[in-house]
């Protein structure tokens, strides 16, 4: 079910324990491989918890949640992609957690699909785990962004998208990985997950109908 309101800000202690516990559920779906991924949860308009780099996301601790404000550079010691978490807090006031996955599946179909530039979901029920998604019905885009180390180049890109896009609630880089948020860590985790069912529905689908 989804929540009708924004849950409220997090204190410190309650972002990181949510987000070692998302860790734990995420790392043994091996969707977050070796030190792969990176989490975070807002705290309040300004602030966010972010994960610190270079840790084994299974094996987080509440050490390991750092506290980095939204305008500015991120905090010493967490990864090279918090600019993206922290700008779909800019850009999002309503988004709560920001999941960032590795797997297998999210890496595979956006390369394969990279030229298209999105993959499009359609006529599959959990299409309803979506943000505001009513009906399985309709056709999901999810945005593929070419892969890049330079991060602002790649946050300019993906800033242009989330001013078109309202329903957007992840995205995609090829090659790499997955995006997604939520209006409280229960909903990005549950975008992340419904994400990763529906591409691994989509290549079976292409090998069927080889
Ligand atoms: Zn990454």
């Amino acid at each position: 079910m989804m929540s009708a309101e924004p849950a409220v800000a997090a204190t410190l202690s309650e972002a990181a324990r949510e987000i070692v516990d998302v860790g734990r559920f995420l790392s043994v779906r091996n969707f977050v491989p070796a030190t792969s991924g990176n989490f975070s949860r807002r705290l309040d308009s300004r602030t966010a918890a972010v994960t610190r780099s270079g840790v084994d996301k299974g094996e987080l601790t509440e050490s390991d949640v750092l506290v980095a404000d939204i305008h500015a550079p991120p905090p010493k010691g967490s990864s090279a992609e918090t600019p993206l978490h922290l700008q779909i807090y800019r850009e999002r006031p309503e988004a709560q957690a920001v999941l960032h996955t590795h797997s297998v599946m999210s890496a595979l179909l956006s390369s394969m699909l990279e030229a298209e530039g999105e993959i499009k979901l359609s006529n599959f029920e959990l299409l309803k785990a979506l943000g505001n998604t009513r009906t399985h019905e309709t056709t999901v885009r999810i945005p593929i962004f070419p892969n890049d180390q330079d991060i602002p180049r790649l946050a300019d890109k993906v800033t242009a998208v989330l001013a078109q896009r309202a329903d957007l609630v992840a995205y995609l880089i090829a090659g790499h990985g997955l995006y997604a948020w939520g209006r409280d860590m229960a909903e990005a985790r549950r975008h992340t997950v419904a994400l990763e069912h529906l591409l691994t529905y989509e290549l079976e689908k292409m090998k069927v109908r080889r």
